[in-house]
C-alpha cells in the first residue's frame, strides 16, 4: 500500500479559514498541538477561531521534542479527555509528533506547517528523536494526514532561518533519490526522481529571491515555501520509500547524535550532509561532477546563511571521540547509507569527515 497525499489540502492566503467549515465536519474535540514561543500568537489564534465555530478544545505543547517523553504525556492528556482528532501546528517536529500520536490513537491528524522548513506536513513519516534531539529512527505511518493546510500568511512570520533549512532539506531529495533509485525500473519512482530534478532548479532560481524578500507578495517566495512544504511532499508520496533519503540524511542522523550547545534546525544539518554525500560520491563512485555540484550548491548555502561544515553546527568533529561517533552511527544496520549504490564502512566515512573538515579549517 502506498500513501501519496493527505486527503484534503488547502493551500495559499487563506488556506485556515478555507480550512475550517471542512475541520468542524472531522471533529468536535481536538486538540491543538504545538512547541515554540515564536508561534504562541498564531496558535491563539488558531485556537480561538476553532472555539469560536463551537469546538471543544484542548491545547498542549511539547515540551522536548518528537520524542517518547512528550508522546506518552501528549497521548495520556487525549485519551482522558477523549479528544477526537490532533491539530499539530508548527516545524516538523510538532508536525512528526501529532501525526505519530494519531496514528497510535487511530484519530485523525490535521497538519497546520508555521515555518517552510519542512514536508512533514503532508507525509505519513514520523522521525523519533531523544529529549535531547539525537535521531533515533523513523516510523512510516498508517496514512497521511487527513487535513493539510499550507496558509501562506502563517508562514510568512517565521524567522527566515527556518525557510533556509527547508530549501536544504528539499534540495536533499535529489540528491538523495537519484544516487539510490536511478536503477530503478519503476516509471512512478523515474517520474518522482524527476520531479525532484524540478524541484532543486526551482530552488537553485528562486531560493535567494524567496530568502531576502519573505512575503506573500514575492512570487519567489511562494514557489520555494510551496517547493518545501508541498512538492517534497510530493515526491516522497509517488516515490514511495525507494525515493527518500541515502547519505544526506544518514549524516544528518549520526550528527545528531552529539549533542551541540548550538540548536541546530535539520534541514541545516541535512544541507551539511549532502554535501559529505557528495564528497563520498567523489571518492567511492568517482563521481567526477560531484565537485561541481558542491561549488554550486556552496554558493546558494552560503547565500541562505546556511551552515557548511560540520564546525558550523557547532561541532568539533576531532575531540570525544566524535568522528567515531558518526562513523559509527552512520554505519550501523538499517542506516540510509547502505541505500547507496556502492559498498561503504566506518573507514570510509571517517575519512571523508576527517578531510571535509580539516579543509574547512584551510579555507
Ligand atoms: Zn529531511
Amino acid at each position: 500500500m502506498q500513501f501519496v497525499s493527505p486527503e484534503i489540502i488547502f493551500r495559499g492566503n487563506d488556506a485556515w479559514f478555507e480550512a475550517l467549515p471542512e475541520i468542524v465536519k472531522l471533529t468536535k474535540k481536538p486538540l491543538v498541538l504545538g512547541r515554540s514561543i515564536n508561534t504562541n500568537k498564531l496558535r491563539e489564534k488558531i485556537v480561538s477561531n476553532l472555539k469560536d465555530r463551537n469546538l471543544y478544545v484542548y491545547s498542549e505543547n511539547l515540551e522536548y521534542d518528537c520524542c517518547y517523553e512528550d508522546i506518552s504525556r501528549i497521548k495520556n492528556i487525549i485519551l482522558k479527555n477523549k479528544c477526537d482528532s490532533i491539530i499539530a501546528a508548527g516545524g516538523g517536529k510538532v508536525l512528526d509528533a501529532g501525526k505519530f500520536i494519531a496514528d497510535c490513537l487511530s484519530i485523525p491528524s490535521i497538519t497546520v506547517p508555521l515555518s517552510a522548513s519542512t514536508c512533514a506536513g503532508w507525509t505519513a513519516l514520523s522521525n523519533i528523536y531523544t529529549i535531547n534531539g539525537q535521531f533515533i529512527k523513523d516510523v512510516s505511518l498508517k496514512s497521511c494526514p487527513k487535513i493539510f493546510i499550507f496558509d501562506h500568511k502563517f508562514i510568512q512570520s517565521a524567522p527566515n532561518k527556518t525557510l533556509a533549512s527547508g530549501i536544504a532539506d528539499a534540495l536533499a531529495k535529489w540528491y538523495e533519490s537519484s544516487l539510490t533509485s536511478s536503477t530503478s525500473e519503476d516509471g512512478l519512482v523515474q517520474q518522482a526522481i524527476q520531479i525532484s530534478r524540478v524541484l532543486r532548479d526551482q530552488l537553485l532560481i528562486d531560493g535567494k529571491s524567496a530568502f531576502k524578500i519573505q512575503s506573500i507578495d514575492n512570487i519567489s517566495w511562494r514557489n520555494t515555501i510551496e517547493a518545501c512544504g508541498i512538492t517534497a511532499g510530493l515526491i516522497g508520496g509517488i516515490g514511495g520509500e525507494k525515493c527518500r533519503t541515502a547519505a544526506a540524511h544518514a549524516f544528518h542522523n549520526s550528527i545528531t547524535q552529539i549533542v551541540s550547545t548550538k540548536k541546530n534546525l535539520h534541514g541545516e544539518i541535512v544541507g551539511v550532509g549532502i554535501l559529505l554525500q557528495l564528497k563520498l560520491e567523489e571518492m567511492k563512485n568517482n563521481n567526477k561532477l560531484a565537485n561541481q555540484s558542491i561549488k554550486q550548491l556552496l554558493g546558494l548555502m552560503k547565500e541562505l546563511n546556511l551552515p557548511t561544515t560540520i564546525a558550523e553546527l557547532g561541532i568539533n568533529v576531532f575531540e570525544n571521540n566524535n568522528l567515531e561517533k558518526i562513523s559509527d552511527f552512520t554505519c550501523r544496520d538499517n542506516s540510509d547509507i547502505h541505500f547507496l549504490p556502492f559498498e561503504i564502512n566506518r573507514k570510509d566515512i571517517f575519512e571523508v569527515v576527517s578531510n571535509f573538515e580539516k579543509q574547512a579549517i584551510k579555507l
